[in-house]
C-alpha cells in the first residue's frame, strides 16, 4: 500500500481528544471572562458546552443580557455580527469567520439598494422587512428585522398603507404573507439546506411511520409546508414536542442538528431527520446539514479563545443596523 506523501507545508490534521478540548475551553472561558453562545444547528458537542443555546432571536437577546466581557458565537457570520451590533462594548469572537449563510449571500447590499431604488421609481410605497439571515450592510437598508420566532408580530407593526418588500427568503415570505394576509414583494432567495427537502422522501417517510407528525421550518418550500402538521422555527419546535407527554414519532424538516435539542427537551419521542435517512435506496445523506454551521468545531472554539481571534470588528454601517435591530428584537 502506498503511503500518502505529506508536504512539509501542509499541516497535519490532529484529532484532539474532545474531553481534553472541553477542559481547555472551560479554563480559557474563566481566564477570558467569556460566555459561549451556540445555535441549535451546530454540532451537539458544542451545544453541550455552551452557556446559552437557542435560535437567532433568543441568542441575539442573550448576547445583550450576559455580563461577560467576551462572547464566543458558535453559529454563522450574520449571528456574530448581530451580537456585536447589539452589544458593541463586548468582544465577539467566532470560531470560523468563513461560516457564512447561503441565504444571507443571496441578497447582497448593493443589489438590494438598487432594487429598492427601482421599486421607488416605479411608484411603490413600501417598507423593507428582512429576515435576520442577512448581512449587517443589508440590515442597515431595512425598516424591520424578523426571525422565525417574531415574524408575525413584526409584520403587524408595518403600517397597513405600506407595501412590504420581504428579503431574502422567498419561502418564509410566502408563508408569512399567507398567515398575515399581507401581500409581499418577495426577494428570490432561499436556504440551501431547507430548499433540498424532497416531497417524495417526506411522503415515503410518512407511509413508513404511520401516525408520525411532520414538523417543518418555514424556510422550507410551500409543498413541504402544505403537508406539515407543525410549522415553526426552532424554539417553537422545542416547545411543541415538550408539550406532548405521550410518545410520538416526529419527521423533522430542518437542519439535522436540531434533533439534539429536541432529544434533550423531550426524550420520550422518536425524531427522524428529513430527508437524511429516507432516500429511495434507503441510503443516508447529509444534505440536510448546513456546511456553514459545520465549520464550528471544539478545536476552533479553543483556538479562538486562546488567540482572541477571529473577532467581529465594529464597522461604520453597524450603527444604522443597530437602530433597526433594537427596534425589531428588543422593543
Ligand atoms: S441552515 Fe440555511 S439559513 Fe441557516 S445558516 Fe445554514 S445556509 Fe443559512
Amino acid at each position: 500500500m502506498e503511503l500518502p506523501v505529506l508536504s512539509p507545508f501542509t499541516p497535519a490534521v490532529i484529532n484532539e481528544d474532545p474531553l481534553d478540548l472541553m477542559d481547555e475551553i472551560d479554563a480559557l472561558k474563566k481566564e477570558q471572562d467569556a460566555a459561549i453562545l451556540a445555535h441549535f444547528y451546530v454540532g451537539g458537542e458544542l451545544q453541550d458546552i455552551a452557556d446559552f443555546t437557542g435560535d437567532s432571536l433568543k441568542l441575539a437577546r442573550d448576547a445583550t443580557r450576559i455580563t461577560n466581557s467576551t462572547i464566543v458565537f458558535c453559529g454563522v457570520h450574520f449571528m456574530g455580527e448581530s451580537a456585536k451590533i447589539l452589544s458593541p462594548e463586548k468582544t465577539v469572537l467566532m470560531p470560523d469567520l468563513q461560516a457564512g449563510c447561503s441565504l444571507a449571500e443571496s441578497c447582497p447590499a448593493d443589489r438590494l439598494a438598487a432594487y429598492q431604488a427601482e421599486l421607488r421609481a416605479q411608484g411603490h410605497d413600501f417598507q423593507t422587512v428582512a429576515y435576520i439571515n442577512t448581512s449587517a450592510a443589508v440590515k442597515s437598508l431595512c425598516d424591520w428585522i424578523v426571525t422565525s420566532g417574531n415574524a408575525r408580530e413584526i409584520i403587524d407593526r408595518v403600517p397597513a398603507d405600506k407595501e412590504i418588500l420581504f428579503v431574502p427568503d422567498q419561502h418564509l415570505g410566502r408563508y408569512l404573507s399567507s398567515v398575515t394576509g399581507r401581500p409581499m414583494i418577495l426577494w428570490p432567495g432561499s436556504c440551501m439546506v431547507h430548499e433540498v427537502f424532497s416531497i417524495q422522501d417526506l411522503m415515503r417517510a410518512k407511509r413508513n411511520h404511520p401516525g408520525s407528525l411532520v414538523m417543518a421550518h418555514p424556510e422550507c418550500p410551500a409543498n413541504i409546508l402544505e403537508i406539515a402538521d407543525v410549522i415553526g422555527g426552532t424554539e417553537k419546535m422545542r416547545k411543541y414536542v415538550a408539550s406532548i407527554p405521550e410518545r410520538k414519532t416526529f419527521l423533522v424538516a430542518t437542519e439535522a442538528n436540531m434533533i439534539h435539542p429536541l432529544m434533550k427537551i423531550a426524550p420520550q419521542h422518536e425524531y427522524i431527520p428529513v430527508p437524511g435517512i429516507m432516500t429511495s435506496t434507503g441510503e443516508t445523506c447529509a444534505c440536510n446539514q448546513c456546511p456553514h454551521m459545520a465549520r464550528n468545531t471544539l478545536q476552533k472554539v479553543r483556538d479562538c479563545l486562546k488567540n482572541r481571534s477571529p473577532e467581529i470588528v465594529w464597522q461604520p454601517y453597524f450603527a444604522q443596523a443597530q437602530d433597526v435591530l433594537k427596534r425589531s428584537l428588543l422593543q
